[in-house]
C-alpha cells in the first residue's frame, strides 16, 4: 500500500468512526506520517488469485422455477421495463410496508455491479439504493480507490424494504431473485461485488459463508464475483472496515489490469 492509499484509508476510517460513535474519536486526532510499503512481486499476486478462484453456478443460470416472481422476458426487456414491473410487484409480503420500490441504478456494461441485501429506511424513502450512511461509506471507499458511483450498477437481492431492516426471508429473496437475474443479464458487468451474507448465499449458494469467502475471487462464465462485508456491518465493527477496503482494492487492481479504464 502506498502512503497516499494509507492516508485515504485513515480518512475513510476517521469518517466512519465519527459516524459510528456520533463524535470524532481521539484515536484519529492527528494523522500519522505514512510511508509506502514494499510491493509484493506481481507473479505472487497472480498465484494467490488463482488459488482463490472457485467455480460456481452463475446467477443468470439459476433455473427460473426457483423463482416465483413474474418472469421478465429477456427479449425486449430493458432496465426501465424491469423497474416498472418492480414498481407494481406484489409478489411477496414486502410490498405491504414499502414506501417506494428500489430497483437499482447505474450504467450498463459497467466494470462493477454491486449487489446488497435490501433497501433500508433512506432507500425506501428515496427509491434509490445505498443512499444512507452505509451506502455513503461504500461510496467513500469506491471514490478513495478511484471509482465513481456513476461508474457502477448498484442493486439489492430484494427491491422492497424488509420491516425494521430485518434480513429478507428465504421465500421473499427467492421470489424477488428473478428481477436480479434479468438485471445481471442486461447490465453485463465484468465484476460483481456481493455485499454480505444474504447477497452471497442467494447469488452463489447457501453453502457459502461470508466469513470464509470474503476477499476471494469466485469466477463463472466470464464474471468474477468478489464477496465482502455489507457496509452496514462496517458501522458496527471497526476491524471490518480495513478488510472491506482491502477487498475493494483487489477489485480495483483487477479493474486496472483489464485495461477497461483506458477505454473510457
Ligand atoms: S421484494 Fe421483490 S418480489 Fe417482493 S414485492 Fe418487492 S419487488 Fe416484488
Amino acid at each position: 500500500m502506498t502512503a497516499e492509499e494509507k492516508s485515504k484509508v485513515y480518512n475513510f476510517l476517521k469518517t466512519a468512526s465519527s459516524w459510528s460513535y456520533g463524535y470524532p474519536s481521539p484515536t484519529f486526532k492527528e494523522e500519522p506520517a505514512f510511508e509506502d510499503d514494499i510491493e509484493i512481486p506481481e507473479e505472487h499476486e497472480e498465484i494467490k488469485a488463482q488459488e482463490q478462484v472457485q467455480v460456481q453456478p452463475q446467477i443468470s443460470q439459476i433455473p427460473a422455477e426457483q423463482n416465483s416472481a413474474e418472469k421478465v422476458p429477456s427479449q425486449g426487456a430493458t432496465l426501465e421495463s424491469i423497474a416498472a414491473k418492480i414498481a407494481l410487484c406484489k409478489n411477496c409480503v414486502l410490498c405491504k410496508a414499502r414506501t417506494n420500490t428500489v430497483p437499482g441504478e447505474g450504467v450498463k456494461n459497467p466494470y462493477v455491479m454491486v449487489i446488497g441485501e435490501g433497501p433500508g429506511e433512506d432507500e425506501d424513502k428515496t427509491g434509490r439504493p445505498f443512499v444512507g450512511k452505509a451506502g455513503q461509506l461504500m461510496n467513500m471507499a469506491f471514490q478513495g480507490l478511484g471509482i465513481k458511483r456513476q461508474e457502477v450498477y448498484i442493486t439489492n437481492i430484494v427491491k422492497c424494504r424488509p420491516p425494521a431492516n430485518r434480513v429478507p426471508e428465504q421465500d421473499e429473496a427467492e421470489t424477488c431473485l428473478n428481477y436480479l437475474r434479468n438485471q445481471v443479464i442486461l447490465v453485463k458487468p465484468k465484476v460483481i461485488v456481493l455485499l454480505g451474507s444474504t447477497a452471497l448465499k442467494n447469488v452463489l449458494g447457501k453453502e457459502y459463508s461470508i466469513t470464509a469467502s470474503r476477499g476471494k475471487w469466485i469466477e463463472q462464465k466470464g464474471i468474477m464475483y468478489m464477496p465482502t462485508w455489507h457496509p452496514a456491518a462496517l458501522l458496527r465493527d471497526e476491524n471490518k472496515k480495513i478488510e472491506f477496503w482491502k477487498d475493494l482494492k483487489v477489485v480495483v487492481k483487477f479493474f486496472n489490469k483489464s485495461g477497461v479504464e483506458d477505454e473510457k
